[in-house]
């Protein structure tokens, strides 16, 4: 079937697994936002283990209504005191309008997306920093929330903070 291969990896993955332990919180209090693609490696990009952080993606690590239900129960129930919001270079949600990225659903689906809010950006960092500013808006946030914001490239591996 179409998941053979993956069933067939967790066996190999089960005999090394070792159950380590630890608690469901974030063991270095950490949440990371960042983008579906699948270049980027949340925890080694960071020096991370399981364990240590509560990772939420979604395309072009955007700011939304469920990344935020995802942060507000992460730093409430869940030790997560700092975020990171890691954008990347070579994103394909970089450089679409709202609406020429849904008029392409649209072409592709043959159904009118017209209702749909798919979140692309013409200037990421600017869009990046309106993001961070929701994330500290937000009132169910702790006020003392650390926030950043960073771009990941890709080519090279190096995370680089974004000035507010
Ligand atoms: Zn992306």
């Amino acid at each position: 079937m179409t998941f053979d291969d993956l069933l067939h990896a967790n066996l190999r993955y089960r005999e090394e697994f070792h159950d380590s332990g630890v608690a469901g919180k974030a063991a270095k209090g950490l949440a990371v936002l960042t983008c579906i693609d699948s270049r980027i490696d949340p925890l080694a990009m960071l020096g991370l283990r399981p364990g240590d952080a509560k990772i939420i993606r979604n395309a072009g690590a955007r700011v939304t209504d469920d990344s935020l239900r995802s942060l507000v129960l992460a730093a409430n129930l869940l030790d997560v005191h700092r975020v990171c919001v890691v954008h990347h270079t070579d994103c394909a949600m970089v450089g679409q309008t709202p609406d020429g990225l849904r008029a392409r659903i649209s072409e592709l689906t043959g159904v009118d997306a017209s209702g749909w809010e798919f979140l692309p950006m013409t200037d990421q960092r600017a869009t990046l920093r309106d993001d961070l500013a929701r994330i500290r808006a937000c009132p169910l946030l702790p006020p003392d929330l650390e926030v950043g914001g960073f771009v990941f490239d890709v080519h090279s591996g190096a995370l680089e903070p974004v000035e507010e």
